[in-house]
């Protein structure tokens, strides 16, 4: 899943992923600290570069995570297909597919997964126009297409989160034995992972650094069947050192115990990426986008199922967390396994005293690494929600307030000092890269050791792309003096946290939403700053079981939004205008804090559809949304009403859907997927999704994603938007 990111494009570009010899971790861990040093010269000279540049575009882009599934229906069996890789590459081969993929405007991309692609559109969408926003979901559709057709019928791309049965015997075709070196898994054999050996050592390095396998404990659902010991787990296993950890207290009882990065790095996510007119745009808005990534990941919940058993949670985000969680148990600040060490494979100055000290950087006082970086504790893992803000010091807005930022983050004090004398960063600024740097690189390539720093950005990248966050500040790279910076990507966002849906309808509504929120955002300017431990509460929310209905989020309270008259760009007025009886407004004034500002408290708990629709007295994100198109995208259209009518019609129902799943009107993923289990008869209220299970729900999930199925995908969308789908 959303793996390497940047660094996959880049391989890409070096010519399909041979990049080299990737060090082994007691080889790599000598470099880490010149891989830092070169990658902040790199990003210095980034801003050196690109901080003064303006007036960027508003571009945007969507990532999809495909599976290929097998499916088997003499036998009813639905299985991950871990031989048909080349497919990536034949999208990539001039001499093969690569012209479909150009003419489509499509990109394909290799993933974690051996059975995974990453699809995105090839040119980023336009967002100052209204058709582009129309045109995303028949981009996905085509990528969808060009995958299958490279694929036998009896295989097909589905967009499922986690695939059921992952870890479970006989879950790939062909079949695949765990017994890899790589993965040291008890459940996952090393065949999942990409060919490319950057794949397996990354696995391996992340274990290695940690000292043991990583170790993901997921509540059980309940039901009255349901065993709290797993017999599936082979804890007699004697055929790596590491086998005993699930008897050592790796694996808990009542719980799924999942083993291995795969788990994680192996499920899919819906990214999107959009660029903001400048350095200054691009920090408001990964600011304001921040309490919005818990509430919609809610939203998106796709999730129910992990190594075939009902999990008592709807989403993935923790499992991938803990599946690349290489943080040592003394980082964690955990009492080791019986007979491990608690510093797992860093190569340390000397042994760690017995008593000890954390200075207010995170830093365990006197314990350094034999290069002399300290040894820090750090509470999160490398992929996790964001820990501070950005601030918006530099923009008109100026929200910001220190206090907000009120989580305790370990920061890099060398890297934070260095920044800060650059001149170009910031406290907050330099805090967030301080922070994302005391993260050691977890592959580095020999070859490519040697930098130029005012060219390359790999070293970089390396830190940066391996730091899997809510949100993604994205710098530009660097370019040779001279090139027109005007034509290469700026600065940019990524909202992460999203799960992926079963269609492209579904796909395309949340990546929509997500690029208008953000475009909204930068036209009306509202303040939706909250103290940043409030989002990492509502992060623990957004897990439980139908949390987009069920549970309460902190936000900002509905009258300190500085937006104004919200309320009437409701989804009704939308409809009316549809059908004519509206006139379009002018063009969208700004009015900063204009009215209904109160100083009562910031934060106040609201659901996820008081949050997107709205309450009695005050618009939500959809209002925000949908003022955005009244006096911004519609007033600008440029071509015939018939076309303006089609293009509002599908995004009306896009965010119709966001706004029914917010509400409770229609399921979310997660719950449709629970209740498909729950209610079948191959169910045996054990919490278990068994082989004939699993081929019945993932023959459910392709029958929706392709639209065969009315009744099926009426009961995900609602009968409305089935009928319109399936017209
Ligand atoms: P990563 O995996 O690093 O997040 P990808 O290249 O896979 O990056 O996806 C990035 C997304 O950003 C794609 O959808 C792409 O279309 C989009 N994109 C590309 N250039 C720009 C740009 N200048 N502004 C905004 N989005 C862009
Ligand atoms: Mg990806
Ligand atoms: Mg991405
Ligand atoms: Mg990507």
């Amino acid at each position: 899943m959303l793996l390497i990111d940047c660094l996959l494009c880049f391989l890409l570009q070096m010519g399909l992923l041979s990049l080299g010899t990737p060090l082994d971790w007691e080889k790599s861990r000598e470099h880490n600290e010149h891989v830092r040093l070169h990658g902040i010269s790199q990003l210095i000279n980034m801003f050196r570069q690109h901080g003064l540049r303006r007036n960027d575009s508003f571009l945007w882009g969507d990532e999809i995570e495909y599976m290929i599934v097998d499916f088997d229906d003499t036998n009813k069996t639905a299985k991950l297909a871990i031989n048909y890789d080349h497919v990536i590459s034949d999208l990539n081969d001039e001499e093969k597919s690569l012209h479909k993929s150009v003419e489509n405007n499509v990109s394909f991309h290799p993933e974690y997964g051996r059975y995974m692609i990453e699809g995105t559109p090839l040119k980023p969408y336009n967002g100052n126009l209204l058709e582009d926003y129309a045109y995303v979901e028949t981009n996905m559709a085509t990528r969808r297409l060009l995958g299958n057709n490279e694929l036998p019928p009896n295989m097909h791309l589905v967009t499922l989160t986690s695939f059921a049965r992952l870890g479970c015997p006989e879950f790939t075709s062909p079949e695949s034995k765990p017994v890899g070196p790589a993965l040291q898994s008890l459940f996952l054999p090393d065949e999942i992972i990409n060919r490319h050996v950057r794949f397996p050592t990354l696995t391996a390095n992340i274990r290695k650094r940690r000292g043991r396998k990583v170790a993901i404990n997921l509540p059980l659902y309940p039901d009255v069947n349901t065993k709290l010991v797993d017999d599936l787990i082979p804890l007699d296993r004697k055929l790596y050192p590491s086998d005993k950890e699930a008897a050592l207290g790796a694996a808990k009882p009542g719980h799924v115990y999942l083993d291995s990065m795969g788990f994680g790095m192996g499920s899919s996510c819906l990214q999107v990426t959009m660029q903001a007119a400048d350095v200054n745009e691009a920090r408001y808005l990964y600011d304001a986008l921040a309490p919005f990534t818990p509430v919609l990941l809610a939203v998106s919940a796709a999730a129910p199922i992990f190594r075939g058993h009902l999990v008592n949670q709807d989403i993935r985000w923790n499992v991938v967390s803990g599946a690349v969680d290489d943080r040592t148990f003394l980082e964690k600040k955990e009492e080791p396994y019986h007979g491990y060490s608690e510093t797992g494979g860093l190569d340390l100055e000397e042994k760690v005293p017995s008593t000890l000290e954390i200075d207010e950087s995170g830093n365990y006082v006197g314990v350094n690494t034999a290069d002399g970086k300290n040894v820090q504790y750090v509470p999160k893992s490398r992929y996790d929600s964001i820990d501070a803000y950005l601030g918006d010091s530099g923009y008109e807005t100026g929200y910001f307030k220190k206090s907000y930022n009120d989580l305790f983050v370990p920061i890099n004090d060398g890297i934070y000092d260095r920044l800060l004398k650059s001149g170009h960063f910031d406290n907050e600024l330099a805090r967030h890269f301080a922070h994302l740097f005391i993260r050691d690189p977890l592959v580095i390539f020999s070859e490519r050791l040697d930098s130029n720093d005012d060219l390359d950005n790999d070293h970089f990248e390396n830190i940066q792309s391996t730091n899997w966050q809510t949100l993604r500040f994205k710098p530009p790279a660097l370019y040779p003096a001279g090139t027109d910076l005007s034509s290469k990507p700026g600065w940019r966002v990524e909202f992460r946290p999203l799960e992926i849906q079963l269609t492209d309808f579904e796909n395309a509504a949340f990546s929509n939403v997500i690029a208008l929120l953000s475009k909204a955002i930068i036209a009306f300017r509202p303040d939706f700053y909250i103290p940043i431990t409030k989002i990492e509460q509502n992060m623990t929310t957004a897990h439980r079981v139908d949390a987009a209905t069920n549970e309460k989020f902190w936000f900002k309270c509905f009258g300190n939004w500085r937006t104004t008259d919200l309320k009437k760009y409701s989804l009704q007025w939308l409809s009316d205008y549809i059908d004519g009886t509206l006139k379009p407004e002018s063009n969208g004034v700004l009015h900063l804090a204009e009215n209904g500002f109160s100083n009562v408290t910031e934060a106040a708990l609201y659901s996820a559809d008081a949050i997107v629709n709205g309450d009695s007295g005050h618009g939500g994100m959809i209002h925000l949304i949908i003022k955005l198109l009244a006096t911004d995208l519609i007033p600008n259209f440029e071509g015939s009403r018939e076309d303006l009518i089609a293009y509002l019609t599908r995004i009306k129902f896009q965010l119709q859907l966001v706004s029914r799943r917010a509400s409770g009107a229609i399921p979310t993923t997660a719950h449709w997927l629970r209740e498909k289990v729950l209610s079948s008869p191959l169910y045996h209220q054990d919490s278990r999704v068994s082989q004939e299970l699993n081929y019945f729900l993932t023959t459910g999930a392709l029958k929706v994603s392709e639209l065969s199925d009315k009744v099926l995908l009426a009961e995900l969308v609602g009968e409305d938007i089935a009928d319109y789908l399936c017209r």
